[in-house]
């Protein structure tokens, strides 16, 4: 299993929801299957299967080859090689305050408003989190004032307290249709984004 992932994350950085009731609406969309037990996270983390409309809901453009390996008396044997838009598994993460969904290889954000390059973000995300409530960020070039969830994290960042994390999806391999944008608001009442999460 891999650490690359996309997540949809809803804009509104302090909204979370509520997992069994969103687990079953998105079950009745077909976005996910039968819930399972993913006991290496210790996060507050609820993982299902791939439902029935999970490749009309979310639209590859390419994939890649998944390896299956297993140990077989004693030795490690590639047992099964498949499609890796098929074996995709889906986690509903919680956390308790908004939270940076990056990675450290997340890229430099921009200003939105004059796309000044933030060279030092991974400052700018410490500084944030040493006073979350009150941290604003000032553009040096332009002098515009944002909130960092305001900022151009170009799909590579976001900040919130939920989101839905799909497993196993390199870097523009996917993105939510149109159609689960739109439902994913009807649901929730609240506008959705997602970014492109790997390690
Ligand atoms: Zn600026």
């Amino acid at each position: 299993m891999s650490d690359s992932k996309l997540i949809l994350y809803p804009i509104d950085p302090i909204w979370c929801f509520e997992p069994t009731e969103l687990a079953n609406m998105l079950a009745s969309i077909g976005l996910l299957g039968q819930a399972f037990l993913q006991k290496k996270e210790a996060r507050n983390s609820h993982f299902y299967y791939a439902g029935e409309n999970f490749l009309q809901l979310i639209e590859f453009v390419s994939s890649h080859f998944v390896r299956h390996l297993e140990i077989v008396d004693g030795e490690l044997v590639e047992t099964q090689i498949s499609d890796s838009k098929n074996s995709c598994y889906i986690s509903l993460e919680l956390y308790q305050e908004p939270s940076f969904l990056g990675s450290a290889l997340t890229q430099t954000p921009f200003c939105t408003n004059c796309r000044y390059v933030i060279e030092d973000w991974t400052n700018l995300v410490s500084d944030w989190y040493s006073g979350k409530e009150n941290y604003v960020w000032h553009c040096p070039q332009c002098q515009t004032v944002s909130a960092i969830y305001a900022l151009d994290w170009n799909k590579r960042n976001g900040f919130a307290k939920c989101s839905i994390d799909i497993w196993d999806i390199w870097l523009d391999e996917a993105r939510p249709s149109k159609k689960l944008l739109i439902d994913l608001k009807r649901i929730t009442d609240k506008e959705w984004t997602f970014l492109y999460y790997r390690i």
